[in-house]
């Protein structure tokens, strides 16, 4: 029986212990050396959790540079029975504030050089330095072995693993809070689908924050495969991206469509041959459009290629297409099917089943792999995760995902647009109104409305005062992520409102 994903770092590291599990810029480190330090982390936390006497099940953040040491770092919280919560690095310091003061953090793991900037968010909290953890000799002693054991078995698979955090409309991002028994049951779907082994190696391109790198981070660990982090930059090389691929003799991606479009369009995969060692070429996190899929096809014709689709609040994805058949440039691409123990529902705006071709619907998900909610925000949660309408005898959630979709004469489902002003850019998922609230609250703004323009794939900024573009980007850079910040600024005497007297989007888009 498999309750919690260290069973996985368990056996591999029994399995393959020398085997190498992690690679980063920095080097690599084994599938026994991964587990060792781990414990070491584990150690740690035990001392802080019987010196402050809380009991485990608690949150742990995580705030470090993407490096292997911050996945090792996840695996000692999990030891504990706590969950993790990474933190980027390069989130501006308010944001970060506000995710700090939701999560709560009982203890963070950081390192010697990010712990004073980790200080300035207002926490003064237990840490765990990373560098220095286990140095102690009762860290290894029989005494530590037993204590950890006691709290990896007290975990139960409905206990949280991990609280990622996406952005909110409101200004403040929510925790998605995803249970052991979520990542389990997707794991053993994605190494059965893909038939996944140990000879695998993964080239990494989600940060930790984001829910992508859940597949690539547990199904290494399940079944002893290899873990590439690929460097940041390379995703602005693209020729060096493939040739990483190949040097690192790489077998299956999972990346967000942005960052394959990336190399499909400046050519790149002319110019290195992956046919040899690329087999699988998975995507999810955003439309994969088909002229740029196609590009791929062409090169590498004989890769599997899946899109998986899902929001983090079902455990990464969902639904899956595994690409079976030709498609124009034109055409779009389907999500597919539901996931093995996950049923899609797609309503309509009366809560019916939609069920033929000629309707469209929201895609709502049930299954175990659903997240418990968002952390710490009973509010959020409520409005997301509600009562299945179609089953009015016992409690019975399903996830709303505000995503339109549609049956295509395959039965296939399709993904059509948003119902609300959440979007995708660059694979980010954004929440238009986390924008439009940090603008508002800058000196001399008294409306603002923020639209994505799909075709420039730009985020546009409306006001109703002047400012230049730049000296906007200066005053959000510290507020919101560098990702989020508008590419465009439209300056107007005063915005348009509807009838209802709210801004007036439908007008703004046609100035687009
Ligand atoms: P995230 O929580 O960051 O994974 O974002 C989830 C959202 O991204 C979904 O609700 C969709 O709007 C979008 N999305 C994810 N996968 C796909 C896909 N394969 N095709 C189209 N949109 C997708």
């Amino acid at each position: 029986m498999q309750k919690d994903v260290l069973k996985w770092l368990d056996d591999t590291a029994v399995r393959y212990s020398d085997k190498t599990a992690v690679t980063d810029e920095n080097g690599s480190i084994t599938w026994g050396g991964f587990r060792d330090k781990s414990r070491a982390i584990a150690y740690e936390i035990l001392k802080i959790q019987k010196e402050s006497g809380y009991d485990c099940k608690q949150p742990v953040a995580v705030y470090m540079e993407k490096c292997k040491e911050v996945l090792v770092s996840f695996m000692g919280i999990a030891y504990c029975g706590d969950f993790y919560s990474p933190i980027d690095v390069d989130m501006p310091g308010p944001r970060a504030a506000k995710i700090i003061e939701t999560l709560k953090p009982r203890i963070v793991i950081t390192t010697a050089a990010l712990k004073e900037q980790f200080d300035s968010f207002g926490y003064d909290g237990n840490y765990v330095i990373y560098e220095t953890a286990g140095d102690d000799p009762d860290s290894r002693s029989e005494e530590t072995r037993k204590a950890i054991d006691l709290k990896t078995y007290e975990i139960i698979d409905t206990d949280i693993l991990y609280v990622l955090f996406t952005s909110g409309s409101t200004g403040t991002p929510k925790g998605v809070s995803i249970t052991h028994r979520g990542v389990i049951d997707y794991i053993d779907w994605v190494t059965e689908q893909f038939s996944i082994t140990s000879e695998d190696s993964f080239g990494n391109q989600a940060p930790f924050y984001f829910d992508n790198s859940i597949l690539d981070i547990y199904s290494c660990m399940k079944m002893g495969a290899e873990l590439h982090i690929i460097p940041h930059k390379l995703f602005f090389q693209p020729v060096r991206l493939l040739e990483y691929l190949q040097e690192n003799r790489i077998s299956t991606i999972f990346w967000v469509p942005s960052a394959m479009i990336v190399v499909s369009k400046l050519k790149a995969l002319k110019k290195v041959d992956l046919s040899a060692t690329l087999k699988r070429i998975l995507f999810c996190g955003e439309v994969m459009p088909n002229k740029q899929l196609n590009i791929w096809r062409s090169f590498l014709p004989d890769a599997l290629y899946a899109n998986l689709y899902g929001p983090t609040e079902i455990t990464d994805a969902c639904t899956f297409y595994i690409v079976d058949r030709e498609f124009s440039d034109e055409e779009a691409l389907p999500i597919g099917k539901p996931m093995p123990n996950t049923e899609i529902l797609v309503l309509d705006d009366d809560d019916k089943l939609v069920t033929g071709t000629d309707r469209t619907g929201e895609l709502c998900v049930r299954g175990t792999g659903l997240a418990k909610g968002y952390y710490n925000n009973p509010e959020k949660t409520a409005a997301a995760f509600v009562q299945n309408p179609l089953n009015t005898a016992v409690p019975d959630v399903i996830y709303r995902t505000g995503d339109v979709v549609r049956y295509n004469e395959y039965g296939e489902i399709m993904y059509l647009s948003r119902k609300d002003f959440q979007i995708k850019h660059l694979g980010h998922r954004i929440e238009l109104g986390e924008i439009e609230t940090a603008v508002d609250s800058l000196d001399g703004i008294s409306s603002c409305c923020c639209l994505y323009d799909e075709k420039m794939q730009k985020i546009v900024l409306f006001l109703d005062v002047p400012m230049e573009l730049q000296d906007l980007r200066d005053k959000l850079a510290g507020m919101i992520p560098e990702y989020m910040i508008p590419g465009r600024v439209i300056c107007t005497d005063s915005l348009p409102l509807n009838a209802n007297g709210k801004i007036d989007r439908v007008k703004l888009k046609e100035l687009l």
